[in-house]
């Protein structure tokens, strides 16, 4: 009787830490489950769709979260396009979109499989509104690193709620005319991408509801926060865990 409620036990912990490892943001379609994986990589469940965002680092990762319906890649770097990880996880049923560049660096088979979508162009799929947004550098020593039109951000809508995730960006303009974005991933680190300052000040501006800072290795996303302020809600989770 003991080992069975010591079992017990176990397995409403065990549930608890689960329900804890998804953040969960409420659409007209139910929930949207966000799940931080690592770095620039984050996985979506919705409305019974599982999107997964830069998934690299091979197959062991995505493990948990199944064939995904989905796939957005943002840029060529390999912290965002892995070729390996993508022939390892799409599958049949998988709608996989990158901008032009990626898809000119993916292999015959792959290549076959991707829609490509440029800046400012919009299209739906599985029930997902996606809208490809510019993400470069400004910085004059770090404009080698991303140019304006290669890569792509995502505004995508699920059940009514935006969710914007940056790729690899500057604070630029067009981030910081963003409207209406319940949900914002984004990034921080140098030398490729901005500091925590320029991160805060232009969320500052577009006042997503809520904000995750993502990609920010080496990046001090408390000072972030701080710097933040009220303007949106800021949660900060451990990308780095594994
Ligand atoms: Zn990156």
């Amino acid at each position: 009787m003991k080992t069975m409620t010591r079992f017990a036990f176990c397995l409403a912990l065990a549930g608890a830490l689960t329900a804890q490892a998804a953040d969960k943001i409420k659409t007209a379609k139910g929930d949207l489950e966000v799940h931080p994986v690592k770095h620039g990589t984050v996985v979506f469940k919705w409305n019974g769709k599982t999107v997964f965002v830069d998934p690299v680092g091979g197959a062991a990762p995505f493990k948990p979260y199944g064939v995904p319906d989905l796939v957005l890649v943002t840029d060529i770097h390999g912290d965002h396009f892995n070729k390996g990880t993508l022939e390892a996880i799409v599958k049949d049923k998988t709608v996989v979109i990158t901008p032009e560049a990626v898809a000119a660096l993916a292999p015959e088979g792959l290549k076959k499989r991707i829609t490509t979508l440029g800046n400012g162009k919009l299209m739906e799929k599985l029930g997902v509104k996606i809208e490809a947004v510019p993400m470069y550098n400004l910085t004059a020593a770090r404009l080698r690193f991303h140019n304006k039109g290669r890569g792509n951000g995502y505004v995508m809508t699920f059940g009514g709620k935006r969710v914007y995730v940056s790729g690899d960006t500057e604070d630029i303009p067009e981030m910081r005319a963003l409207k209406n974005i319940d949900a914002a991933f984004v990034c921080m680190n140098l030398p490729y991408t901005m500091t925590p300052e320029q991160a805060a000040d232009a969320v500052r501006e577009f006042k997503p509801k809520v904000v995750y800072p993502y990609h920010y290795r080496g990046s001090d996303t408390a000072q972030f926060k701080k710097l933040v302020g009220g303007a949106s809600e800021v949660r900060l989770r451990d990308w780095y865990k594994n």
